[in-house]
């Protein structure tokens, strides 16, 4: 149960410093506990619009998961993306056992439209997925998480406008799920953005830029703090922000961001963390991060919550 995930926006970095920074991030969270790991990362291909997501995930410690990347024929170690986002997880089973399939990321479907990485459990899931499975939405895994990237597809199958944003969707879905979460998504649709959201379970952002960092619109909710000692940081509890609070960190600089469950994953990239809280969801888009704090719906019966979804 550890999240890592990394992107470079305007910095160039080769296929194989994102494999080395990826499992380094996954191997400082081993103490978590895990019984297997993965990653999803882009295709070769450098051109943005065009890429695919590729899923590698193995039973079993960090270790083997480094070396089945490495195994990968088609994985070019020496290509070079200018902007990339990877995300990877350790597992610590609750439902399904331990095994290649139910490990994460989970995916919305064989084409890997949307991929996701979770820590928590979602206590509503067989609900969501019976419901999921109504609408022909065909489950591989034995996960609670696996209904987390059949309804984010859902939601975006049936979009009212084409323009939707991908924290907009993720939005939509959170407002489905009961229980506790991290989550961190990726998609095709979205390439070269990223949405890290949160409820019960950790989860922070770590920005690193040789540029100056400026926040847009209320510098005084900007929850960005220097780590100087990691246990006091870990103690710390960030201002609240409301519901309808827009944050803005940094813009179209070269910039690179770090999600991970604890600082102790971020801290050798950077001192400068923002700690999320509950129902918060951050997006980056054009290496531009914004948060905005969620609204629960106000249900208790989750079938009723299924109900707003048709
Ligand atoms: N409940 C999820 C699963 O069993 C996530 C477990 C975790 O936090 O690692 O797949």
């Amino acid at each position: 149960c550890g999240i890592f995930a990394y992107m470079n926006y305007r910095v160039p970095r080769t296929r194989k410093e994102i494999f080395e920074t990826l499992i380094k991030g996954l191997q400082r969270l081993e103490y978590r506990g895990y019984d297997s790991a993965g990653v999803a990362i882009d295709g070769n291909n450098n051109e943005v619009k065009e890429r695919h997501i590729q899923l590698v995930k193995k039973r079993g410690n960090v270790k083997a998961l480094d070396e089945e990347l490495y195994k990968q024929d088609s994985m070019d170690l020496k290509v070079e993306f200018e902007t990339h986002f990877g995300i990877a997880h350790t597992r610590w089973a609750t439902h399904g056992v331990p095994n290649a399939v139910n490990s994460h990321p989970q995916r919305s479907d064989k084409g890997n439209e949307f991929v996701v990485i979770h820590n928590g459990i979602i206590t509503n899931y067989k609900d969501l997925r019976k419901f999921l499975e109504s609408k022909g939405y065909e489950f591989e895994s034995e996960t609670d998480t696996e209904t987390i990237a059949k309804l984010i597809k859902y939601v975006f199958d049936n979009r009212e406008t084409e323009d939707v944003t991908f924290s907009a969707l993720v939005e939509r879905v959170i407002q489905q799920l009961e229980g506790a979460f991290a989550l961190v998504f990726k998609s095709i649709h979205y390439p070269g953005e990223a949405v890290a959201t949160r409820r019960g379970s950790p989860l922070l952002i770590g920005v690193r830029s040789k540029y100056k960092l400026s926040t847009e619109q209320i510098p005084v909710l900007y929850r960005t703090r220097n780590i100087e000692n990691v246990k006091n940081i870990c103690k710390t509890r960030m201002k609240r922000l409301d519901s309808s609070t827009c944050l803005h960190a940094v813009g179209n600089k070269a910039v690179e961001f770090f999600f991970a469950s604890d600082a102790s994953a971020i801290i050798e990239h950077t001192n400068r963390v923002i700690f999320l809280e509950d129902d918060d969801i951050a997006a980056v888009a054009d290496g531009k991060l914004s948060i905005h704090r969620v609204k629960r719906l106000a249900s208790d019966d989750p079938s009723r919550a299924i109900q707003t979804l048709q």
